[in-house]
């Protein structure tokens, strides 16, 4: 049975109905930009995460574009972010003029190690972007404590997080500014590019509001040099169709990673990330060799409400990952490597100072063992089940090769 890695139209399809209706009403009032729905699903939006302002926005990477260009950073400025993400955390950093720095993340949730950030900060460092990998918090409490010792200013890159929370607050709402996308893969997928970026600080919302419109106000008349930052007002109101239904695909994404954890830890050799192994707070835990493990499940911390926009495995062993990807592929079984290359070692990142691509020794050893398999909301059992009997025969395979040499 083909198990895909997502399927967007088993979300879709059952709310063709209201979704052409939505898609109707604006063919019909013709305000494509920034039109009516846009406001309502940004208020709607500010409510759901406890945001003070809500903008809708043409991308994911031009919410943290935005979010920079309100904050002013500009060359010379250099701005922590972890190595292990997706390179619009990075690119967009880059794209304003500043030097990204790149940090070493934690082995259990993925995400930025705060001592290494610490390690990193010098007299030019501005800004800190902790990015919420997978659906999972950053530890926004490091984060803030480590900004606030050091005057820097705090970005979270939300795109995979939207509607996680740490310590019971919302993802990207603990900070200068949050950033969300709406790439039909998030959990909340739209129709098309989309994102939203929120604040609480109002005279924030304000620049950034100026600089979604190229920077005029009145239009016409630039204090600011902004670009165009503008929400579509279809992808407003077929994604307010969805909106009721997302704390219901949540539930489904935790049914489904604790269904594949309670099943996939009975197996040899697979444990469940230990997060004594933790890196992303203060302490410094030694790198981790769970006792005999080929493959480590990852775990949610139990003061973060994780939304598994992935479930990532790690699979230990030289050439292990590459060769469960491949056994899955051949069984018809979605799957991918978030992320194969970190950012320090990209190609467009050479030419940065050394001191910037240093010391993301963990982020290089989960390049070479993640492997993410489908978890979202509409899966069957037959197809979680179907997922669960490749991993073993992989798993048992394994151990049938060690145990006869
Ligand atoms: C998807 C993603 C983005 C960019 O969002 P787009 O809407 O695709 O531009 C930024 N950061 C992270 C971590 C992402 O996963």
């Amino acid at each position: 049975m083909a198990v895909p890695l997502l399927d967007v139209n088993a979300q879709n399809l059952p709310l063709e109905a209201e979704l052409e209706a939505a898609f109707r009403r604006v063919l019909r009032h013709g305000r494509f930009i920034l039109g009516p729905e846009v406001a309502s699903f940004e208020k709607a939006a500010a409510e759901m995460l406890g945001a003070k302002h809500a903008l809708g926005v043409s991308s994911g990477t031009d919410a943290l574009l935005l979010a920079f260009m309100a904050l002013g950073l500009e060359p010379g400025d250099e701005v922590l972010c972890p190595s292990f993400t997706f390179f619009a955390t990075a690119g967009t950093i880059a794209r304003t003029g500043a030097t990204p720095v790149f940090v070493d993340v934690c082995p259990v949730c993925f995400n930025l190690d705060v001592v290494d950030a610490r390690r990193k900060i010098t007299e030019k460092t501005k800004a800190i972007v902790p990015v919420h990998l997978f659906g999972q918090s950053a530890d926004m409490d490091a984060v803030n404590a480590l900004a606030e010792a050091h005057g820097l200013r705090v970005i979270e890159d939300g795109a995979q997080a939207i509607g996680a929370t740490y310590r019971g607050k919302a993802c990207g709402t603990m900070s200068d500014f949050g950033c969300y996308s709406f790439f039909p893969s998030k959990n909340l997928g739209g129709f098309g590019d989309g994102g939203l970026l929120v604040t609480n600080d109002d005279e924030l919302a304000d620049r950034a509001t100026i600089l979604r419109v190229h920077g005029g106000r009145p239009k016409y008349y630039h204090h600011l040099v902004g670009a165009n930052f503008r929400f579509d007002t279809l992808q407003a109101a077929m994604l307010e169709v969805k909106l009721p239904h997302y704390a219901d695909y949540t539930l489904k994404r935790q049914a489904n990673a604790a269904y594949f954890t309670e099943r996939l830890r009975e197996l040899p050799g697979v444990v469940e990330a230990d997060p004594a192994h933790c890196r992303c707070a203060d302490t410094q835990s030694e790198w981790i060799e769970e006792e005999g493990a080929t493959l480590i499940l990852p775990i949610a911390y139990d003061h973060n409400e994780h939304i598994w926009n992935q479930y990532t495995l790690r699979v230990i062993g030289e050439g292990r990952r590459d060769a469960l990807r491949d056994s899955l592929l051949a069984r018809e079984i979605g799957c991918e490597i978030y992320y194969p290359v970190t950012m320090d070692q990209q190609p467009c990142f050479q030419s940065l100072p050394d001191a910037s691509r240093q010391g993301c020794e963990v982020a290089h050893r989960l390049a070479d063992e993640v492997l993410s398999i489908p978890i979202y909301p509409e899966l069957n059992d037959a197809q979680k089940d179907e997922v669960i009997s490749a991993i073993a025969e992989f798993v048992e395979a394994g151990v049938t090769e060690a145990t006869h040499g």
